[in-house]
């Protein structure tokens, strides 16, 4: 089975369907939350999640769409943005986000956003958490998003080591746990602008990274139209 697994889409409804494109043909879409926030496209992004029965987590930007006081932990920014999405949101959008779970479990792999023991709103940016998040997790793969930066995080003899994936980095999937993030799809930041995605083959055993070009442009565009922060814009262009 070959599993698309998206993170942090945020909206971006252009690089959802050129990362959609570029997976090819795919039995499964697995997504780890920030669906919503940010973008200029909450429902068209929700929307084609349901059409292709997309099963995900939710994030910290989903849970302040629902209503939640998670709004109050956002920057000036990232306020005004979802102030702008809870305000455009369908009634279908808002019950879609609401069900999303805080963790889910599917075969081998736990699905989160942040980390498996805080799952809205830790990082996973040190060997210190990623150690004490890999030792959380009841099955051998852990999936998370939240950094908006791909990376894998693997359990080894004790040790964890970190490896930075590039465009079509392939790992094996073994006896070593990993927690593996497939950077953002709709807003990445680690200074690479195209979207980020990963692919789980499970007959493989092999997880691959893939970075995929969209109009970035024609995001911006949306964005100025419906007067989302300059900052928000600008940050497209350039992956940070
Ligand atoms: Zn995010």
């Amino acid at each position: 089975m070959r599993i698309a697994v998206l993170s942090d889409i945020h909206s971006n409804i252009v690089a959802l369907d050129a990362v959609l494109a570029s997976a090819g043909s795919v039995d499964a879409v697995w997504h780890l939350g920030d669906v919503v926030g940010y973008g200029p496209e909450p429902d068209a992004v929700v929307g084609r999640l349901r059409e292709l029965g997309a099963i995900g987590v939710r994030g910290n930007h989903d849970a302040a769409a629902a209503g939640g006081d998670e709004i109050n932990y956002f920057n000036t920014d990232a306020r005004a943005a979802m102030e702008w999405t809870r305000k455009h949101i369908s009634s279908t959008t808002l019950a879609w986000l609401d069900t999303l779970p805080k963790t889910r479990t599917e075969d081998s792999f736990t699905l989160v956003h942040g980390s498996p023991r805080d799952p809205i709103w830790e990082y996973i940016t040190s060997m210190p958490v990623a150690r004490a998040n890999l030792a959380t997790i009841d099955t051998p793969y852990g999936l998370h998003g939240h950094t908006h930066i791909p990376i894998c995080w693997r359990s080894d003899d004790g040790r964890v080591e970190a490896v930075s994936p590039g465009d079509g980095s392939r790992l094996d999937l073994d006896e070593r746990r990993v927690l593996l993030n497939p950077g953002s799809v709709g807003q990445p930041r680690d200074g690479n602008p195209l979207a980020s995605y990963m692919v789980i083959d499970t007959d493989a055993q092999t997880c691959t990274w893939s970075r995929v070009t969209y109009d970035i442009a024609a995001v911006q565009e949306a964005m100025a139209k419906q007067r989302l922060p300059d900052r928000l814009v600008a940050r497209l262009a350039y992956g940070i």
